[in-house]
């Protein structure tokens, strides 16, 4: 601003004092001019009248300083010079002013010197005696007038430059003050110049719409903070760099950090090499995913790259819960890999059978015992491919016909078609209880009383007995099937549930027993968010109690 200031002043005193010096050399030029002809012409009338009197003589002791005198006679001779020998000067009659004198009594004449710079004015007078008399003045050239000013223009123009600078910093000082002091916070308050007020009015909107600008981004991001706060899966934003942008509340809990992480690199909350190839990935633009073990679980993160023409400006990561889709996963593979195991050993005894009896090895009284494992084999196969394909038709869901069914009625059922059973076991097999009306799959619910009843006849001693009860417990339907038979170990009443888990395997298989019952009176019983418990003493007998929710 200062120098700004200092070169507009400068600028113009310069041209000032430049136009100032032209006008002034031109005019006292013009002036020197006219005030030195006239002393010429004074002169020479002056030097005629003396030699005109005195003859050669009037050059005797004559001074005549600034001035020369040159008399030259009518053949244009020189007779007599102040500043050079006569004799050696060549002959004047075609000079200018010389014939000018000659031909109409006076004359001048103007000759200039390029080399020295200067002029020579002359002036010439014809005498009586026909000769003439020439005085000469040396004048100086406008250039050496101006050369000569120089010092003093030098000197005027320094101090004009001091004048300036000390003008330009009190001149910034007294414009900037008021600007610096202008308070951008409230601009329309200000009352600097008026130059200023379109320039304020402009910053008084910008500030109006930078500030709906934040309250719109703080708004949005509050609304996005709300959302991915309450989200189960972690939410993570990575910059290009892979520093975390933005962190939601699961994340933070899941990886075990605080907000602080936030701008710092994302290996800093995780740095397993799952998540560095992950990172890896995604930063070189591509959607990819890893399998990540946190406290004990499963968790799918899904990385997918931010583009914008095609360059990676962030990655957003999404962490979810997978444990239960790996248990599944490998509860499936067990699954299959039971059945595979469970299918094999009826087929090989019935194999076996078969081929003894193939080769003749089998003799002819024994033949009704083979032919009757074979049988037994077969049973055991389709009970065991009946149960698989109940448990498969649960596993797959789909649209269950929901009805209100009478718990008593279907318990009664149950009973009812197992009484030959019962009765070949010696086991005495009784219903109680109200009728209860619960919403239900009839064929499902049939499953569960049929199952647990079958064990509860399997798994008794003779003489032991089954008791079947239905009743209301706390707002929940309760089907409560107790025996007094062999009970379960303490150590494996948790697993019965399990798929093909058995207690004692040679005696479930004696009994005809898949170790599918129970998963599907647990899958069925789930399907109508019933509760199971099962409380058992070995050598006393077992009770399973279902709760229906009413
Ligand atoms: P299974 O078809 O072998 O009976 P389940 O799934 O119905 O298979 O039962 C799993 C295991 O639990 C059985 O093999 C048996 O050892 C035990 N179990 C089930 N019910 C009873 C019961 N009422 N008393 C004693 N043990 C039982």
């Amino acid at each position: 601003m200062t120098r700004r200031i200092f070169n507009s002043i400068f600028g113009v005193s310069f041209l000032l004092l430049l136009c100032c010096l032209a006008v002034v050399t031109a005019l006292l030029y013009q002036n020197f001019t006219s005030v030195q002809k006239k002393t010429l012409v004074t002169e020479t009338q002056l030097a005629a009248q003396g030699i005109e009197k005195n003859g050669m003589a009037w050059f005797d002791g004559l001074k005549a300083d600034g001035y020369r005198l040159t008399w030259v006679s009518a053949d244009g001779t020189v007779l007599c010079d102040t500043q050079v020998d006569a004799s050696s000067m060549e002959n004047h009659a075609q000079r200018e002013e010389i014939r000018e004198a000659l031909e109409t009594g006076s004359g001048e004449s103007v000759r200039s010197s390029a080399t020295l710079g200067t002029r020579e004015l002359y002036r010439s007078q014809k005498l009586s005696d026909g000769t003439v008399i020439r005085a000469a003045v040396t004048q100086q050239t406008a250039w050496s007038l101006v050369v000569g000013m120089l010092p003093p223009f030098c000197a005027i123009l320094i101090a004009a430059a001091v004048i300036a600078l000390l003008l330009a910093g009190n001149l910034a000082k007294r414009i900037v003050g008021p600007l610096n002091a202008l308070d951008l916070d409230q601009p329309l308050e200000n009352e600097a110049y008026p130059e200023l007020s379109p320039l304020l009015t402009r910053i008084e909107r910008q500030h109006r719409q930078i500030g709906e600008q934040l309250s719109e981004l703080s708004d949005k991001k509050n609304e996005f903070e709300t959302i991915t706060g309450s989200m189960s899966e972690g939410l993570i934003l990575l910059d290009d760099k892979g520093r975390v942008l933005s962190i939601n509340r699961a994340a933070t809990i899941l990886f075990e950090v605080d907000d602080a992480c936030v701008g710092r690199d994302m290996l800093t909350v995780d740095r397993s090499p799952e998540m560095q190839r992950l990172l890896t990935d995604a930063l070189a633009g591509k959607r990819c995913e890893a399998l990540l073990k946190l406290g004990g679980a499963s968790f799918e993160a899904n990385a997918s790259p931010v583009l914008t023409n095609g360059e990676t400006r962030g990655v957003c990561i999404l962490v979810f819960d997978v444990t239960e889709k790996a248990a599944l996963e490998a509860q499936r593979r067990e699954f299959s890999a039971n059945v595979s195991h469970e299918l094999k050993t009826p087929l090989q005894s019935i194999m076996g059978s078969a081929e003894l009896i193939e080769n003749g090895l089998v003799q002819p009284d024994d033949l009704p015992q083979f032919a009757g494992r074979i049988r037994t084999e077969s049973a055991r196969l389709v009970t065991l491919i009946d149960d698989i394909i109940r448990l498969s038709q649960l596993d797959e869901g789909g649209e269950l016909p929901f009805e209100t069914v009478d718990l008593r009625d279907v318990a009664d059922e149950a009973v009812s078609l197992l009484g030959p059973e019962a009765e070949k076991k010696n086991v005495s097999l009784s219903v109680t209880g109200e009728s209860v009306q619960i919403s239900g799959v009839r064929r499902l619910l049939h499953e569960i009383v049929y199952n647990l009843c079958d064990n509860a006849i399997k798994y008794n001693v003779a003489g032991g007995s089954v008791s079947v009860a239905v009743g209301r417990e706390d707002g929940d339907a309760v089907l409560i099937v107790a025996d007094t038979g062999i009970g379960i170990p303490k150590e494996s009443q948790g697993r019965v549930f399990e798929r093909f888990y058995r207690v004692d395997k040679s005696h479930s298989k004696e009994t005809g027993g898949t170790g599918l019952g129970l998963s599907i009176v647990k899958h069925a019983a789930q399907l109508h968010l019933a509760r199971l418990e099962l409380s058992s003493e070995l050598g006393k007998g077992t009770t399973v109690a279902v709760r229906f929710p009413l």
